[in-house]
Order: structure tokens, then C-alpha cells, then sequence
């Protein structure tokens, strides 16, 4: 059950309401957002929800049926709107697109991709300052220096950056550099620092684990939410499966059913979801049929000589063929819901 409080609920009212809940054996957790204050109760026993809606400082009182809540579609029927950068919108009918390297590598790099994205209209450059490779011995990203200066190239471009946080203590060093703060497939359960990202006031854009399902992804959601963080993004990234002729398999059944069972916008990488360069402009397009808000997805001045992820890495040419098709498909969609 979510309970939304009013704007000017007090500590009193906050403490009576909590009572009248544990007295019916509800476990409560008090969830303070950049939105609004809520709180959440969890029990089993049957219980009058006027009543509690008759409570000083109630707001509203939602019954939600899944396990998780606050990401629920069930009780904000709204699609949510995510603010990011100088006020751009992901979600609830905004189109996305957001796109760069693997991997931050040199300044001429960043440059190049910068010049690209402005010339496609794309707002957001992705890429990784610290990367998780499986082998140690592989490049693992520029660090806070590529971010540096990354940030201050893509400032004077107007293009909002998002990468990829890895740990808790990378969050407050990374803040001030970035617009969107990505959680990778292999740290979609590190629970501490979701809900580390729960205590920022930036997005999070939020990736299924390699092994993930959908319910995990929304409960992972919820860490953050719940913590206090409700400007999230959820990314289908691909799954591992026993299908070994892709490097992933993209889960597009999961864009239509995120999009049933949450509020929260969804993201598509097709990039990392098939890790086939000739297949990626393609399956981005059939994510944007399938409901995805967004695509996420990897070019480079030059993929041969990429540090990371070459083989699924588009070059200029077909990023801006993809750019353009994924928005004329984007229109095609809205025209066919609309009419
Ligand atoms: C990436 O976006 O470069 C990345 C490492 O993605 P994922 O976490 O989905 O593997
Ligand atoms: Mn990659």
C-alpha cells in the first residue's frame, strides 16, 4: 500500500499515521522523493484504506496487488516524465536517443563524437570513464580524467553526458561531471549502491542484470525509489540465454511488459542486446515498435579501433542513417497509437 502525504504533513501527523498502521501489523518505510513524500506499508491483514485516507496529512491512498510499489503502474497510472540536463524530458511521450563509444579515449575522440551527435540532434553522449571488463588485463576506462574533460567538451556542445557508476564511492566524485548516472548489467543487484543512487537528485538510468528478470529489474527500481530517488529509467540490455550466435539475447517482450507494469520510462540498448554491428540499427528500430522511450546505443569515429565492443560499434555513417530512421519509425508509432 502507498500512502502520499501532503506538502505540509507534519512529524505528528507522520507518527500517527505510522501507528495506525503498525496497530493493523504493517510494516511501514517512510520515502522522501524529489516529488513528494510517501510511505509505504506492507501487511497482509484486510484493512479499510478510507480509513486511512481520512488520516491528517494524507494526501491519497493507493492499494498496490504487486510486491514491489512505488514502480508500480498500478497506483500511477501517468507515465512518468524524467527531467535530465537543462530540462529535456525522457519518457511519457518524449523520444530519446543516446549514443557514443564504449569507452571515453582521448580528447580527439570525444570531440569527434560530440560534432557527430550535434550534427544527428542526439542530446545524450553515452560512455564509460570506468569500465567493467571481464578480463583484468583489458582497458578499464580514463577514469575521473576522461570525465573531466568529457564534461567540460560536451558543456560548450550542450549534450548531457551519462555513464556508468560503479561503485558507492564514484558517486559524489562523479557527480558534479554528469546528467545521468547508468547502473551496468553486472551491478543491477549491488543493492548498496542502489541505494546510494536513491540519496541523489539526478537520473538514474538503471540496466537489467545479465541474468535478470523483469520482476528483478522493477524490485532493483524500487531500492532507489525507495530510497529516495525517483527519477529512474529501466534499460533492456539483452539476457544470457543458450543461444550462443548473438552476444545477448534482446528480451523485446520485455519493453511492452515494463511498460504494463510500471510508471517508469524504458530504454532499449540494442548494441549490448545483440553485440552484432550489421544487426544493431535494425533491432533498435523493432525496440522503438515494441514501445521502448529511448535508445541507447554505441558508435565511434572509427569501431575498427575501438578499445571495447568494436564488433558492435556503429560508425558514423550508420548512426546517422539509424539516427534518422529510429526517428521517423518513432513518428510512424505515435501516428499509429493516434489514430
Ligand atoms: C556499456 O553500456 O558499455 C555496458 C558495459 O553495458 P552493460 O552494463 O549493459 O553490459
Ligand atoms: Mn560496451
Amino acid at each position: 500500500m502507498i500512502i502520499q502525504l501532503k506538502s505540509d504533513c507534519n512529524a505528528q501527523e507522520k507518527i500517527a499515521i505510522e501507528e495506525n498502521l503498525k496497530s493493523n501489523a504493517y510494516k511501514t518505510t517512510f520515502v522522501a522523493t524529489q516529488q513528494g513524500e510517501y510511505m509505504v506499508a506492507n501487511g497482509s491483514r484486510e484493512i479499510d484504506l478510507r480509513a486511512i485516507g481520512k488520516l491528517h496529512g494524507v494526501k491519497d491512498v493507493h492499494y498496490v496487488s504487486d510486491p514491489y510499489q512505488l514502480v508500480s503502474a498500478k497506483w500511477k497510472i501517468a507515465p512518468s516524465e524524467i527531467l535530465y540536463g537543462n530540462g529535456e524530458k525522457i519518457g511519457n511521450n518524449n523520444f530519446t536517443l543516446m549514443a557514443g563509444p564504449c569507452a571515453i579515449e582521448s580528447e580527439e575522440q570525444i570531440i569527434q563524437t560530440l560534432e557527430h551527435l550535434k550534427k544527428c540532434g542526439i542530446k545524450v553522449m553515452r560512455g564509460g570513464v570506468f569500465k567493467p571488463r571481464s578480463s583484468p588485463y583489458s582497458f578499464r576506462g580514463m577514469g575521473m580524467e576522461g570525465l573531466r574533460i568529457w564534461h567540460q567538451l560536451a558543456k560548450s556542445y550542450n549534450i548531457s553526458i551519462i555513464t556508468e557508476v560503479m561503485q558507492v564511492s564514484q558517486i559524489a566524485e562523479m557527480y558534479d561531471f554528469i546528467d545521468i548516472f547508468q547502473v551496468g548489467a553486472r551491478n543491477t543487484q549491488n543493492f548498496n549502491l542502489l541505494e546510494e543512487l536513491g540519496k541523489v537528485d539526478k537520473p538514474v538510468l538503471l540496466k537489467r542484470g545479465i541474468s535478470g528478470t523483469i520482476d528483478e529489474l522493477l524490485y532493483s527500481a524500487e531500492y532507489i525509489f525507495s530510497a529516495g530517488n525517483e527519477r529512474l529509467i529501466l534499460c533492456e540490455r539483452g539476457i544470457r540465454t543458450f543461444e550462443t550466435a548473438s552476444r545477448n539475447t534482446l528480451d523485446l517482450n520485455a519493453v511492452p511488459i515494463l511498460k504494463e507494469k510500471t510508471h517508469l520510462p524504458v530504454v532499449v540498448d540494442p548494441s549490448h542486446g545483440i553485440g552484432i554491428r550489421s544487426h544493431v540499427e535494425t533491432m533498435a528500430l523493432a525496440s522503438v515498435m515494441a514501445g521502448a522511450d529511448g535508445i541507447i546505443y554505441e558508435t565511434h569515429p572509427c569501431p575498427e579501433k575501438a578499445s571495447s565492443d568494436s564488433q558492435q560499434t556503429l560508425n558514423f555513417d550508420e548512426s546517422e542513417k539509424a539516427a534518422a530512421n529510429l526517428t521517423s519509425v518513432w513518428n510512424l508509432r505515435k501516428s499509429m497509437l493516434m489514430s
